[in-house]
């Protein structure tokens, strides 16, 4: 199922369009973009999309294992991570998780809850793209790709927007390029230079929802561990940083690179350099109930920790603590103490993360001091509007990055209007 939208021809370069300006210029065909666009459209405004890929919504088809997990229920601002933590909520007030179930079932696009809200796709993730374009067509939206955009220029309340298809004016130009992750399926810093281009100041990015690499000497005996997956509690950051603190129960994954799972992916979006992290394989509750019982006293520690743990695991936290072949009986205050810490307060210093070939989202971004959340337009450039990723809104993993593309594009295109009159 791919529903293009009708193929405009290129026209010839020239360096001021003659045809008359566009409502809405999007750049970037992606969740937001293509949000913005089929709600702008369908509010009557002449709305032309560019994107320089061959295919677009690319990130839409590989997400959610294919699935596409395109909102969470509990969505709340708090899910977000930026600088400026209450900006969300505005644009996620106006646009939120039920109102974009309410467009899936319009299309009846069968979904699946799995874990905390998280909602898939039964089929393929094209089916939400396929959404996406039936939405822009409904609305007589252009789409142009692929078109490479090589610059912007801003005159007499006009933004001209240079292509190698010749250039277009418009009342209002709308950056929804998303982020750095994924350099092969065509992200780019765009939105980032077109706002440093117009002085709007800019989170620096950084890798976010991404596996980190631990040296084989910070794993010590958990280098023989690859491929086991255990449910964890883990904390990263530190209130008065930047982000603040992130606290999660999720499973982890050892790696033969480090450490991935969905625990290791959320801690590294408050993970900062040099850092270490903290973890726990029980809950406090688990440990002691455990260590209480007098049924375990004859068992050895490994088999008492197997009881909780899977083996592997078990035998590499008892050569951890030197507690090999030793029964629980047998061990002492000191050495339990030792175990303790070890169970509850597990602690590794990750060397970094696996950079942005490996994350699902960007850290950063346009700053959101800068911008009006009732119509994500830069305060300082009238027309001038970043929406999605490319914005100093990151979501935590589950669903709520599509969200807040959904929610920043409506805000957006709620506001824009005929001729960009203001
Ligand atoms: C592997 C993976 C899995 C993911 N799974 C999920 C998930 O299940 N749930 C979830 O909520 N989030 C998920 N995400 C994150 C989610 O995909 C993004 O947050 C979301 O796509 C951002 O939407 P966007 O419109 O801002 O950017 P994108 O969807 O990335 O769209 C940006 C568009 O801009 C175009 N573009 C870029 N630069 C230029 C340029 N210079 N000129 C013209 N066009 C340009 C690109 O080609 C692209 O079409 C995942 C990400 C990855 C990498």
């Amino acid at each position: 199922m791919n529903i293009q939208l009708p193929f405009i021809p290129h026209a010839p370069s020239s360096s001021i369009s003659a045809r008359p300006p566009w409502d809405a210029i999007i750049i970037g065909a992606g969740a937001a973009g293509l949000f913005c666009a089929g709600v702008a459209g369908q509010r009557g405004l002449r709305v032309l999309v560019l994107d320089h890929s061959k295919t677009i919504g690319e990130k839409i088809r590989i997400s959610g294992g294919g699935h596409c997990n395109f909102t969470n229920r509990h969505t709340t601002a708090q899910h977000f991570l930026s600088l400026n933590p209450h900006f969300a909520k505005g644009p996620l007030a106006r646009y939120n998780a039920a109102d974009f179930i309410a467009l899936v079932k319009r299309y009846q696009i069968p979904f699946h809850e799995k874990h905390r809200g998280q909602l898939f796709c039964d089929g393929p993730a094209q089916t939400i793209i396929h959404m996406l374009l039936q939405e822009c067509a409904q609305g007589s939206v252009t789409l142009r790709h692929p078109v490479t955009v090589q610059n912007v220029s801003h005159s007499n309340t006009l933004w001209q927007v240079h292509t190698d298809a010749g250039t277009e004016a418009t009342h209002a130009l709308i950056l929804a390029t998303g982020g750095l992750p994924v350099p092969a399926m065509g992200a780019s810093d765009f939105a980032l230079k077109i706002a440093q281009q117009f002085d709007i100041p800019v989170v620096a990015p950084r890798p976010a929802l991404v596996p980190l690499s631990v040296t084989t000497q910070s794993l010590e005996s958990f280098t023989e561990l690859s491929g086991l997956s255990v449910p964890v509690t883990i904390e990263a950051g530190l209130k008065d940083q930047r982000y603040g603190h992130g606290h999660f129960e999720e499973d982890l994954l050892i790696t033969h690179k480090g450490l991935s799972g969905p625990a290791i992916l959320q801690a590294s979006s408050y993970w900062q350099e040099g850092e270490t992290l903290r973890l726990a394989w029980l809950k406090p509750e688990q440990w002691h109930a455990l260590m209480e019982d007098e049924a375990y006293r004859l068992k050895t520690v490994e088999g008492l920790l197997a009881l909780a743990l899977p083996q592997r695991l078990a035998a590499a936290l008892c050569e951890q603590a030197q507690l090999q072949e030793r029964r629980w009986a047998e061990v002492g205050k000191k050495e339990r103490a030792r175990l303790t810490d070890l169970i509850a307060r597990w602690s590794v210093k990750p060397a970094g993360t696996l950079g942005w070939k490996k994350a699902e989202v960007m850290l950063g971004g346009v700053d959101t001091h800068a911008l009006d959340g009732r119509t994500m337009m830069a305060r300082a450039q009238p027309g001038l509007h970043f929406i999605g990723e490319c914005v100093d809104v990151t979501g935590h993993l589950g669903g709520y990055n599509f969200q807040w593309a959904w929610s920043s594009a409506y805000a957006c295109a709620q506001m824009l209007t005929a001729g960009g009159a203001r």
